[in-house]
């Protein structure tokens, strides 16, 4: 069996585990990334494409904030891949209400995030509902906006990724898992094609994380489910947001070709030893019903396509992000609980930065992989 030596090694070619080889070899390392099926393949490259600020954990804000200045300087990050991922910005975000209740959830939302020293979540009144919204409902009352929030088209997005990692000399190594670690003096890295020896490794499974944490004895939430999506037909254009619903599971979005895609957290079948996520079709249902009511132009809608994709999910909602507590120079990055498109340009980059420098810009102490075992032990 060939064995193959580098400096870093990263499981799984999502956008976390391509964006994290992207900045180790933005730092001079030569990472390669191993994934079992091919990049982009699972929860990356299947998503809503939302990239949203907006009704954000409060520990999730400051990346959020510094994933979004990336979003809106893609160049930057990406080069001539940039335009790729056909990502419109300063589109927003709206959380409608519906009722005075749904009203009084956002304003104490708003309240809580203005008191945390942010500003980027603003009320609206039933006008300026309006205005944003022309279609909306006449019921509707007002609502939540993230005014710099957007949009990015998924599967593309992980190609660029990819393309800007492989120009900057990281190698994708597809089709090949993952099946065992051993650690000496550095890193062995057994697959079902060959082996890999590194430094430094990297786990950002999505999904089966934590199988690979399970390979060296570290316990870390199973979590994960299937999140579903539809598309209709071409509609005439009536939405430039993207819209969330406060009351109801909805998350919705016109794209430029006049698509609507619509999401918002509905549950498939996920079977995470087949790898499949399906839809069930009495769910979408009640989704597409929803979205007949915020928006009555949905009436005249067909539904052309519906999916689903395996996504990690933590018991807090929020990804784990830090150093194994098991294992030398291994690292975490994920389960990022159907909110990780967003972060994509952000979370590597802290990454890299926390493994070749020892310290991240960012805070990510709410992340650290150690939390869970913490609260199982009552420390903390
Ligand atoms: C339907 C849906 C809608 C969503 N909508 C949004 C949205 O609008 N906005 C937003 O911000 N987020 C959204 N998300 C969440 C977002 O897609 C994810 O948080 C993000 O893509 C996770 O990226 P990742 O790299 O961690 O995981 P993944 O993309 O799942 O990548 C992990 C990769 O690791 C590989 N792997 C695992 N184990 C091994 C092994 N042993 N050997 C080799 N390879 C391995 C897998 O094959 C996989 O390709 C949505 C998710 C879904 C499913």
């Amino acid at each position: 069996m060939s064995i193959t030596d580098t400096d870093a090694i990263v499981i799984g070619g999502g956008l976390h585990g391509t964006s994290t080889a992207m900045h180790l070899a933005l730092k001079g390392m030569r990472p390669i990334v191993i994934e079992k099926n091919s990049v982009g393949r699972h929860a990356s490259g299947v998503n809503a494409g939302g990239v949203r600020q907006l009704l954000r954990d409060p520990a999730e804000i400051p990346l959020s904030m510094a994933a979004m200045d990336r979003w809106l300087d893609l160049e930057s990050l990406l080069g001539r891949y940039a335009a790729m991922c056909e990502f419109v910005g300063h589109i927003g975000q709206v959380a409608v209400a519906e009722t005075e209740a749904d009203m009084r959830k956002l304003e104490a939302r708003a309240a809580e995030i203005r008191a945390l020293g942010w500003n980027h979540e603003e009320l609206v009144d039933r006008q300026e509902l309006r205005r944003l919204l022309p279609a909306v409902a006449d019921h509707c009352i007002g609502g939540l906006v993230s005014r710099r929030d957007g949009q990015a088209t998924p599967y593309l997005t992980s190609q660029a990724f990819r393309l800007r990692a492989i120009e900057l000399g990281v190698r994708f190594v597809e089709g090949v898992r993952v099946t065992g670690l051993e650690h000496g003096t550095r890193w062995r890295v057994l697959t079902t094609d060959s082996i890999f020896t590194s430094e430094i490794l990297i786990n950002c499974g999505g999904a089966w994380a934590w199988q690979t944490a399970s390979l060296v004895g570290e316990t870390l939430p199973r979590g994960y489910f299937a999140a579903t999506m539809m598309v209709t037909g071409r509609m005439p254009s009536f939405v430039d947001p993207v819209v969330i619903g406060t009351g109801r599971q909805l998350s919705f979005k016109q794209t430029s070709t006049g698509t609507v895609v619509i999401g918002g957290g509905i549950l498939g079948i996920a079977d995470l030893t087949k790898e499949t996520a399906d839809p069930v079709a009495e769910r979408m249902r009640v989704s597409a019903e929803t979205c007949s009511i915020l928006f009555p132009i949905m009436r005249r809608a067909t539904i052309v396509r519906a999916w689903a994709g395996l996504e990690a999910r933590m018991p807090d909602q929020i990804p784990v992000i830090g150093p194994s507590q098991t294992a030398p120079n291994m690292w975490h990055a994920f389960g990022f609980s159907g909110h990780g498109f967003q972060l994509s340009t952000i979370v590597g980059s802290l990454l890299a930065d926390l493994i070749v420098d020892g310290r991240s810009p960012l805070p990510l102490d709410a992340f650290r992989p150690s939390r869970f075992s913490e609260a199982i032990s009552g420390v903390g």
